[in-house]
């Protein structure tokens, strides 16, 4: 018998049958642990008990325990952008609420480490989450709906410094939290292409991407970029939302578009990904979603432009 074997009966042993067979790679021990049942104090002593024991296995350096029923089923649906200031936070902010309003049970993580403004968004900015049994409880935003943002763990602007994977352990507190009946968390990523993103395609696997960008040529072809990241990971594209699309003076009504017209249409053509819809450029949408009074929680266009992308997103999940 080797060690591994001999550990994997003790394993079985230990655990009443609870744990996977030990698989070993380069060093770093896997155990899937189903804790379903089990109280956090037990969870904590077997997964301790389990860690000791696979460190005494010869070339064994980690030992990596999945503790699963731990948290239920909960799909994540990533809102990406290949850069900043495109309104992927307002898209995500306004997808969740109008998600909401179409029956879904959802809750909202602001990833978004080098500028997380969900709090504001969804009108939490005086709000706290605690801890119980080493789980944050999330805080409540707009028309109840439960999140939690990186602003929550870190003073704004701090978080710059940290390294992989202390931004890794920041985003898995996030959407380990205590969510309740949520079953669907949208998640407002960073801009780009960093460490948030490895972690979230590798470890938390969404079930979907919601891609974001103005209509710019420059936008567009930073949010190909974003496409790429996910679908290398094997994270099915949801489609790709054109915000700031077309600009209605508030004087006249008059649509203009700065930008340009139908790229972001066209990019989603030639990304092979359904184009999901655009938002308009409005004052209105900015000064509703500074009050924290996200205007997918009204009535009017904007309410709609905001449905119309959440029924389809609905839809694709099914
Ligand atoms: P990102 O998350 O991509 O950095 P934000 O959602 O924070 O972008 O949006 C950047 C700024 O643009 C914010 O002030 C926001 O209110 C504004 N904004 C976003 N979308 C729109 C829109 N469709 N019309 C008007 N202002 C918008």
């Amino acid at each position: 018998m080797t060690d591994l074997a001999d550990f994997a009966a003790r394993l079985t042993a230990l655990t009443n049958g609870r744990a996977s067979t030990p698989r070993v790679k380069e060093g770093v021990m896997t155990i899937v642990l189903d804790v379903a049942g089990l109280s956090p104090d037990s969870r904590d002593g077997l997964a301790a008990a389990i860690r000791e024991g696979g460190l005494t296995v010869p070339g064994v350096t980690d030992v990596r325990i999945a503790q699963t029923a731990e948290r239920k089923p909960l799909r994540i649906l990533a809102v990406a952008s290949g850069k900043g200031g495109v309104g992927k936070s307002t898209l995500s902010a306004n997808l969740a609420v109008a998600l909401h309003r179409l029956g879904l049970r959802v809750g909202l993580v602001d990833a978004d480490i080098y500028g997380p403004s969900q709090a504001r968004l969804m009108g939490s900015e005086d709000q706290k989450p605690i801890a119980r049994d080493k789980k944050l409880i999330p805080v409540t935003g707009t028309l109840g709906i439960p999140m939690l943002s990186m602003a929550h763990l870190v003073e704004p602007g701090k978080a710059l410094a940290w390294r992989g994977p202390m931004v890794g352990n920041a985003l898995t507190q996030l959407i380990d939290a205590e969510w309740g009946d949520v079953d669907l968390l949208v998640v407002d990523m960073p801009p780009g292409t960093g460490d948030i993103q490895l972690t979230m395609v590798q470890k938390h696997k969404p079930a979907g991407a919601v891609i974001v960008s103005t209509p710019q040529d420059l936008a567009l072809i930073d949010a190909t970029r974003a496409v790429s990241l996910f679908g290398q990971a094997g994270v099915p594209m949801v489609g790709l939302v054109e915000n700031m699309a077309g600009y209605a003076c508030p004087h006249c009504g008059e649509i203009s578009d700065p930008f340009g017209q139908g790229g972001a249409e066209s990019t989603a053509d030639d990304l092979s990904m359904p184009f999901l819809g655009r938002i308009p450029l409005a004052i209105d949408i900015r000064r509703r979603s500074d009050a924290g009074d996200p205007p997918a929680a009204g009535d009017g266009p904007y309410a709609e432009a905001f449905t119309a992308i959440a029924k389809k997103v609905a839809a694709w999940l099914g």
